[in-house]
Order: structure tokens, then C-alpha cells, then sequence
């Protein structure tokens, strides 16, 4: 790797970041595989559209083409949120990356901006499909439970990218997405997970039962799902939570958030009336914010329901 990119990655590993870099044409590939691997998954159609979407990506404007991208991790907390109902308190988890999903990787992107800036280049946040992205880079290793493993941080992490006008190294990695060694001899993310999504015999996973694939989702829950399978404000740790691969990592609780009965009922609220949140006062919103409960209100509210009242 150039002297820059070795700066800019080593100053970026002190701030706790782990990032390589890749000439922009990589994401053609990104794009390719990701669409390959939808083909092969065979999945229902509303099902392989959802994940396309969820996937899909443009590049910001800019006056000067991009040249290369930057693929990061830092490793996030767990959230949670301390709601009170019915006189009652319920501590609910949040999986770690719901909090500042945008907001932390748009930042790391200003950051790599501000590094680059002496150099006379610039940096731009983008959302390419990141897994692929950061396992095809040698960033990442990918789990039984196609979950990204970074080394030294596990997989309690937040991937981002960002794109640069930067001419790429020349030595820029990029290969075959790697399996976790200790998968070839562990099955405990199959066992602990609630859906059975985690296939023995294939590595793909099958997204159609996986919980956090449909309590993402407006949609309303199939009726083979349990509901005794939820444990999260949203999406699912049980995979993460089994994982011996983390346990060296390891995970940093946050405090809960707490929020009262009458704040409460406004954050239910929004499964009948997406708009209700507007009425909270900024304090909520910002501790809503701080434990990654502002991903979707209507959503967040119905989950929020279903755990509360069981
Ligand atoms: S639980 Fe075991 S099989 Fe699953 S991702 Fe972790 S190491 Fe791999
Ligand atoms: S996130 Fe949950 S449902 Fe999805 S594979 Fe992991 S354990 Fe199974």
C-alpha cells in the first residue's frame, strides 16, 4: 500500500477503525456477486426484491470521477431501552448497529474526507452492499450465519464505505469471500437460531425465515413464526449471541435509554399512526436516536407491542 493509504488507514486504525481500500471499479463486482447470489438463493420474489432494494446503491455526484473506496468497521454496543408500561419496566434490546446506522458511517466518511484533504482529494459517504463488499476486500470474514466477522472486532461491528478521488494503492486485495475457520467445526448459530434460517447444508442463508428479515419489514408476520422468536426492539442476536467467535471480542452494553409510560405510549403509538413520534419532545427523539430505536416508528412500534405485551 502507498505511504498515504498506509497514513490514512493507520490513523483511522488509532481513531478504532479497520478499513482497506479498493479501486471503484470493484463495485461492479459488488453489484454482480450480489446479484448472483439473489439468483441462487431462489427465494420468493417479494422476498428477493426486498433484499435487491435493500441493497441497491448510487454513488454520489461529483465534479471529479471516483477512483477508489473505502470499506471500514467499528466495533458498536449494544443498545437498550428501558420502557415503562402498565407500571412496569422492560429492558429491550437493540442489536448494535441499529444505532447510528446512517449517522456513524457518515461521519467516518467526513473523517476520511479530513485526511484526505491535505492531499488535495475527497471523500464521500456511499452504501454500497457491504458485506460483499468488505469480505471480497479481506476487511471481513463471513459466519455460518453470513453475518461479517471483522478480525479483532468480531461481528458487534458497523460496516461502512465511502468513495474517494484518490488514485487506489496498487496492492489493493480483493478476492473470494472467506468463511470463518471455526465454522467448519461448530454449528452453535444454527442451533440457537429461532427460525431455523441458518441452512446445514448450504451457506446462503435462507432469508425468508430469518427474523430479522421480517420484523425489518412493514409486512405482517407469517403465521409460521413464533412468537415466542422475538427477544429485540428489531432485528435478532440470538446467531451473534451463540457465537464463540465473539466471545474473544467481546460486546459493550450501553446504558439503557429509559423512557416513561407517557413516552412510552407515544413510541406504541406509532403502529397506528406513523407521524405520532413527531409529537415526542427533541430529549426523546435524541435518546430514541442513542439506543437505534428511530429505525422505522411503525415498525419499532409493533415490535415494541408484541414484546411488551407477552
Ligand atoms: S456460531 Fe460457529 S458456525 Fe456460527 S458463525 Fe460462529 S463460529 Fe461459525
Ligand atoms: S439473525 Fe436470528 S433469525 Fe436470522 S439467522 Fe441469526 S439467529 Fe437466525
Amino acid at each position: 500500500m502507498s505511504d498515504p493509504w498506509r497514513r490514512l488507514t493507520d490513523d483511522l486504525a488509532r481513531e478504532g477503525l479497520c478499513a482497506r481500500v479498493v479501486p471503484v471499479e470493484r463495485l461492479a463486482d459488488v453489484r454482480l456477486r450480489v446479484s448472483r447470489a439473489l439468483d441462487d438463493a431462489d427465494l420468493p420474489s417479494a422476498v428477493a426484491a426486498a433484499v435487491a432494494d435493500d441493497v441497491a446503491f448510487d454513488l454520489p455526484a461529483s465534479a471529479r470521477p471516483w477512483r477508489s473506496v473505502v470499506v471500514f468497521a467499528l466495533a458498536r454496543p449494544l443498545t437498550r431501552a428501558t420502557l415503562t408500561w402498565h407500571g412496569k419496566e422492560h429492558t429491550v434490546p437493540v442489536p448494535p448497529h441499529y444505532a447510528g446506522y446512517r449517522s456513524v458511517p457518515q461521519a467516518v466518511a467526513r473523517r476520511v474526507d479530513e485526511l484526505l484533504r491535505p492531499d488535495g482529494y475527497a471523500a464521500a459517504h456511499c452504501e454500497p452492499a457491504l458485506k460483499t463488499l468488505a469480505a471480497c476486500a479481506g476487511l471481513a470474514r463471513y459466519g455460518r450465519n453470513n453475518v461479517a466477522y471483522v478480525d479483532g472486532i468480531g461481528s458487534w461491528l458497523q460496516l461502512g464505505a465511502c468513495v474517494t478521488d484518490a488514485p487506489p494503492p496498487d496492492d489493493a486485495i480483493w478476492g473470494e469471500p472467506q468463511l470463518l475457520e471455526r465454522c467448519e467445526r461448530c454449528t452453535a448459530c444454527l442451533r440457537a437460531c429461532p427460525t431455523g434460517a441458518i441452512g446445514g447444508e448450504r451457506f446462503l442463508l435462507h432469508t425468508e425465515r430469518c427474523l430479522t428479515y421480517h420484523n425489518e419489514s412493514r409486512a405482517a408476520f407469517p403465521g409460521w413464526l413464533e412468537p415466542s422468536a422475538h427477544h429485540a426492539a428489531v432485528g435478532c442476536l440470538r446467531c451473534q449471541q451463540a457465537c464463540p467467535e465473539d466471545r474473544a471480542a467481546g460486546l459493550v452494553e450501553a446504558t439503557p435509554e429509559r423512557f416513561d409510560e407517557e413516552e412510552t405510549a407515544t413510541i406504541l403509538a406509532a403502529e397506528r399512526d406513523e407521524t405520532a413520534w413527531a409529537g415526542l419532545s427533541p430529549v426523546t427523539q435524541a435518546k430514541l436516536e442513542r439506543c437505534g430505536l428511530d429505525y422505522l416508528p411503525a415498525v419499532v412500534a409493533r415490535n415494541l407491542s408484541l414484546l411488551l405485551e407477552a
